[in-house]
């Protein structure tokens, strides 16, 4: 059990011992705290829990041990090397839900009533999108979707609906890979006195730390990179607001009842602890891949912001440490070349998901995006033959030569 006052220089170091709760019984991994409730020694105790005085848990929904070394593995990891206002080191808190939905929906919840409007930007993550058009607005809650890489048009926005109250960004967002300056955007929603929150799924907290531009609140499918082996869907909230977090953001996270389970958080702990690991492999891999896409005969256009010809690469490099291990790509011979691309592939994995250790190959327009009329599809790029790779960490050479066969005519 590494000491808790040492100082650990890298997120590496960070994704294996932070977080982590000397055990009593002196296990080496934190055991799965398969119960729901946790008994008390005396009424007392049990008063003394409830007020608060004695932090132990009381019941699973409301938290769990094994889902808070999870929550603070996370939480370590989106804050390292980050100061508060004081210069101090950033504290965070996350709470963990059984998916993104559920983290997204006490995020919401938790931030929003009838009347208030969010501001978001047009490429996104299709769940988010219709639990804010779909579920939300059945709530009251109305959604502005504009192109929040433009500032003026966020501010146009911002002006002319006086009833936005949360900026909700994804960067780099699914699918289009489209980067948001986090500088320019936090600093345009504090102007306003807004709250900001950021999707940071496709980065991880290894390549991008949005709470660095002061943001409120930082969300991911933990299910993706974080967990990167794709057994277990899970979510999580993370915020900056210690008080708020701790009362009404916790509050409505165990009253909806979305909490995580402690299985699957025991495996997302694993997970992480290799997140450097697999995201230089991951990183790497997607480079190489995405300049091979590139100069192929049969690709139309690649999106992936560590190329030049990606419009948001400038954004990318200013916040990102590297562009990370996703990449959409068009076939010049739209959705049946896509099709057939698709069907021959031998060792990419034909599945929607995103994160894990194998390249997994998904079209959109067919899949995660179809609940989206295509004209409006269209508009943010959603292509009827764009194709989405999360790109593994195998050898790169067996990716490539996967590619190589399947594009051939
Ligand atoms: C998967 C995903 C979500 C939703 O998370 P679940 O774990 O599937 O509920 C939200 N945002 C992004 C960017 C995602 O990739």
């Amino acid at each position: 059990m590494a000491n808790k006052s040492f100082k650990m220089t890298g997120k590496g170091s960070v994704a294996v011992h932070g977080g982590n709760e000397p055990d009593p019984r002196y296990a080496h991994l934190t055991p799965i705290y398969a119960s729901s409730t946790f008994y008390f020694d005396s009424a007392q105790q049990g008063a003394d829990r409830f007020a608060g005085k004695d932090k132990t848990q009381i019941y699973s929904r409301w938290g769990n041990p094994t889902h808070t070394v999870a929550e603070q593995k996370i939480a370590a990891l989106e804050a390292h090397g980050l100061t508060n206002e004081k210069g101090e080191p950033l504290a965070l808190k996350a709470l963990l839900h059984a998916s993104g939905q559920a983290a997204m929906t006490t995020l919401f919840m938790s931030n929003l009533s009838a009347g208030d409007i969010v501001l978001t930007h047009y490429s996104l993550y299709g769940g988010t999108e219709e639990l804010l058009t779909k579920v939300l607005k059945e709530n009251g809650i109305q959604t502005i979707i504009t192109d929040l890489r433009d500032s003026a048009l966020a501010e146009a926005a911002i002006k002319e609906n006086p009833g936005i109250r949360l900026v909700h960004i994804e960067t780099p967002a699914n699918p289009t890979l489209q980067c948001i300056d986090l500088e320019m955007i936090t600093t345009l929603a504090k102007k306003y006195k807004l709250l900001i929150s950021v999707d940071n799924t496709f980065a991880t907290p290894y390549l991008q730390q949005p709470f660095k531009y002061n943001v409120d609140f930082v969300f991911h499918s933990t299910t993706k990179f974080l967990n990167g082996h794709g057994t277990a869907i899970g979510g999580v909230l993370i915020g900056r607001d210690l008080e708020f977090m701790a009362n009404k953001a916790w509050k409505w996270y165990a009253l909806l009842g979305g909490n995580a389970n402690p299985f699957d958080a025991y495996l997302l702990t694993q997970g992480i602890k290799t997140l450097e690991l697999r995201m230089d492999r991951h990183c790497a891999n997607a480079m190489k891949v995405a300049q091979y896409l590139e100069q192929h005969p049969q690709v139309e256009k690649v999106n992936y912001t560590g190329l030049t010809s990606h419009p948001d690469h400038a954004t990318a490099m200013k916040q990102m440490s590297h562009p990370g291990g996703m990449l959409s790509f068009e076939l010049k011979g739209g959705i049946a070349a896509g099709k057939k691309f698709i069907d021959r592939l031998q060792l990419c994995v034909r599945a929607v998901s995103l994160g894990t250790v194998d390249t997994l190959v998904s079209h959109p327009a067919s899949m995660s995006h179809m609940s989206i009329p295509k004209a409006i599809r269209e508009k943010y790029g959603i292509t009827d033959g764009l194709i989405r790779m999360s790109v593994g960490i195998e050898n790169i050479e067996d990716i490539l030569f996967d590619l190589r066969q399947a594009l051939e005519e």
